[in-house]
């Protein structure tokens, strides 16, 4: 995550005082409560799969998605860069290429797939 962009959403923060109100199960209930929202963009849409229409909106919700997540890392002293590098490791770990290449299913599920 640029940091210039991280120190942004931090002064914006600060500048108001709120950092008093963000700590993490409320950060938690927000960054769900924004997701909704992202989500809410598609309800009731018959073309899920595109979004060409409704990118203005996709475009603030993920960013208050996102702006969310980054006062939670900030509210507990997590490097947004660290954990995002741990969670690709263990996933890559959980989904090798050899077995999940091409596949849905979940790391569970996963069978000795062939790549091609
Ligand atoms: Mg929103």
């Amino acid at each position: 995550m640029n940091q210039e962009t991280i120190n942004q959403v931090l002064h914006f923060r600060d500048e108001r005082n709120w950092k008093q109100f963000h700590n993490p199960k409320d950060l938690a209930i927000s960054i769900s409560l924004e997701a909704a929202e992202l989500l809410e963009v598609f309800q009731w849409s018959a073309e899920d799969v595109r979004c060409e229409d409704k990118m203005d909106k996709i475009r603030e919700e993920l960013a208050d998605v996102l702006n969310y997540c980054i006062l939670m890392a900030d509210a507990c002293g997590l490097d947004m860069d660290e954990i995002i590098r741990e969670k690709v490791k263990k996933n890559a770990e959980k989904y090798p290429v050899e077995k999940a290449y091409g596949s849905k299913e979940k790391y569970t599920e996963l069978k000795n797939g062939i790549i091609d």
